[in-house]
């Protein structure tokens, strides 16, 4: 029997059985895992070097970067932010770097450095770990809690353990969301976020490693315009949601990169519901718009009448892919300024300002992968992270139905769900 029991060794169970602890040492925790090891997801993040949070400060900014549980966060963000992940780790001699674009890494590059904190933490504070415990039944018994029994009652392949409260801290697991969904709870259905796009075409064929910032937009095929406009009205999206700039990296099978990224996550619903077949419409010179860019490109026409289009350095893109956006222009390698028609001027400004490119399928994006999907956010009191449904049972991390973009703000809903969890948990 144990006061509090935590299902899922992960980074959600660990932060809020350790914060458990702290608050009431006097309770007995803890930790189910169904694994042979524990943290496994935080052993692999961010490549390897665990990405722990980002430099974010702001709790209504940091909120920006959720497209699922952008509304729920401002209050938990208010109460534990980024600042106070740092000054946790920093409390227990884990040193974080801040990297130039805000994601904050552990400083000695390596994510067993935040495991050995948390397995160091556990021991410390005498939290029971227990692994290879796959949980395969949860059931509320509190109609038999005057005959001296704990309300909630945790199967595991091999065990029975009974506790006061439960925090689900499961991940994007299936059979623990159907367990909740048996319970009373709604299922949002799981789909992927962060992936990168798969395109084939001959303008970006032979230029892998082209990596330049762009204004990306996702734009109906024509094939699915009706489709994609009864999807955004579904999923209450904006044209604008579905539009980012920033870094866009060219690989042998498609586009990636921040900007991608982005929109992979703010598109997750719609763009499984399209079967991950749509287009996308690119302006590599976002500073631009096509008539502007029309202007200028008659005035070089004008004074560099002599120059060979290709080798001009007109625009801050780089080279490959200016070769590859004039050659799409139907400009040959040779054409000099002088020699383009007023056509091939416009088809130059259009390739530039709004390239369309069909994709058909995704790819794995290897550094961090997330699902969109889990428990309904109007079922919890996220002032405490309990169940609307289940009083006693607490949530945190992915298992609730909040993703984000790359760059450590996934981890961060972990250790701020599983911090306000612990607090309320650890109260009574
Ligand atoms: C490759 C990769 C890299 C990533 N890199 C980053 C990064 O650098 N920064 C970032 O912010 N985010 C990153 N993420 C996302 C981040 O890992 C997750 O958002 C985060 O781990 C969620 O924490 P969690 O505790 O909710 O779930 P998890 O960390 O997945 O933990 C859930 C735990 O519950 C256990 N469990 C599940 N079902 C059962 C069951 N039935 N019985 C018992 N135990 C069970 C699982 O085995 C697991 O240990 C990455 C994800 C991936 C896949």
């Amino acid at each position: 029997m144990f006061d509090v029991i935590v299902l899922g060794g992960g980074a959600a169970g660990f932060y809020g059985a350790i914060h458990i602890m702290e608050r009431n040492p006097k309770l007995r925790v803890a930790i189910l895992e169904r694994g042979k090891e524990v943290l496994t997801k935080v052993k692999v993040s961010g490549g390897g070097r665990c990405n722990v949070t980002h430099a974010e400060f702001d709790p209504k900014e940091l909120t920006k970067n959720y497209p699922r549980g952008e509304r729920e966060l401002v209050g938990p963000f208010h109460t534990y932010c980024t600042g106070d992940t740092m000054s946790f780790f920093e409390k227990r001699g884990v040193a974080l770097n801040i990297e130039a674009d805000g994601r904050m890494f552990p400083s000695s590059n390596s994510s067993q450095t935040i495991i050995d904190c948390f397995l160091k933490e556990t021991d410390r504070l005498g939290i029971k770990v227990l692994k290879n415990s796959s949980i395969v039944g949860i059931t509320s018994q509190y109609e038999n809690v005057e005959k001296g029994n704990y309300p909630w009652e945790i199967k595991t392949i091999r065990n029975t353990y009974q506790a006061k409260k439960i925090l689900v801290a499961t991940g994007s697991n299936p059979k623990i969301w159907d367990l909740l969904k048996q319970m009373g709870h709604t299922i949002i259905p799981p789909v992927p976020s962060l992936f990168t796009f798969n395109i084939k075409d001959e303008r970006i064929t032979g230029i892998q490693g082209v990596s330049t910032n762009a204004n990306i937009k996702i734009i109906p095929s024509q094939v699915n315009n009706s489709k994609f406009k009864s999807a955004l009205k579904k999923y209450s999206i904006q044209p604008s949601d579905l539009e980012s700039e920033g870094p866009l990296l060219i690989t042998h099978w498609g586009m990636s990169g921040p900007g991608i990224l982005r929109l992979s996550a703010w598109g997750a619903r719609i763009l499984n519901d399209l079967n991950y077949k749509f287009s996308i419409q690119i302006n590599w010179l976002p500073a631009y718009h096509e008539e502007g860019l029309q202007r200028q490109l008659q005035q070089i026409k004008e004074v560099e009448g002599k120059k060979t289009i290709l080798r001009t350095k007109a625009f801050d893109i780089p080279k490959r892919l200016w070769g590859s956006m004039v050659r799409a222009a139907q400009i040959s390698d040779t054409d000099k300024w002088a020699d383009i028609s007023k056509i091939q001027l416009q088809n130059l400004a259009k390739q530039l300002t709004g390239s369309v490119f069909r994709v058909d399928g995704k790819s794995t994006f290897k550094e961090e992968f997330v699902t969109a999907g889990g428990v309904h956010l109007k079922e919890i009191n996220f002032k405490t992270y309990e169940s609307k449904i289940l009083p006693g049972l607490y949530f945190a991390g992915e298992v609730l139905n909040v993703d984000a973009i790359t760059g450590g703000f996934n981890f961060q809903n972990a250790w701020t769900g599983a911090y306000i969890a612990a607090q309320a948990i650890a109260k009574h």
